[in-house]
């Protein structure tokens, strides 16, 4: 599945009785909360002696590209455009991969 793709079907069950603000706002709230799921499960894994729950954090993943599209859509910006700008900026900052020199001295 292409990258713009994902963002078109994931839309489709955006609640279209929504505003544009409280589509922005939901989308930053569930970004920060799906997150946080997964820190819920790392954090139970590092403090509460639980196994680390790989799968519910490849599905919480899914959920924070759910809202990191909503707020995408919201903007008018695609998926796409995010992440190729997201790979130029690293490309830039670290042009051999990471170095710590580099991420110190940025
Ligand atoms: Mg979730």
């Amino acid at each position: 599945m292409e990258i713009n793709e994902y963002q078109k079907l994931a839309m489709r069950t955006l609640n279209p009785e929504l505003s544009e603000k409280d589509v922005l706002i939901n989308g930053v709230m569930g970004l920060c909360g799906e997150s946080g799921e997964v820190i819920d499960i790392v954090k139970k894994h590092l403090a509460q002696g639980h196994e680390l729950d790989k799968q519910a954090i490849f599905d919480e993943l899914g959920d924070v590209a759910w809202y990191l599209a909503e707020i995408a859509e919201v903007l008018g910006f695609k998926l796409e455009d995010i992440l190729q700008n997201n790979i130029d900026k690293l490309k830039k900052r670290y042009p051999e991969g990471f170095e710590t020199e580099k991420s110190v001295n940025r």
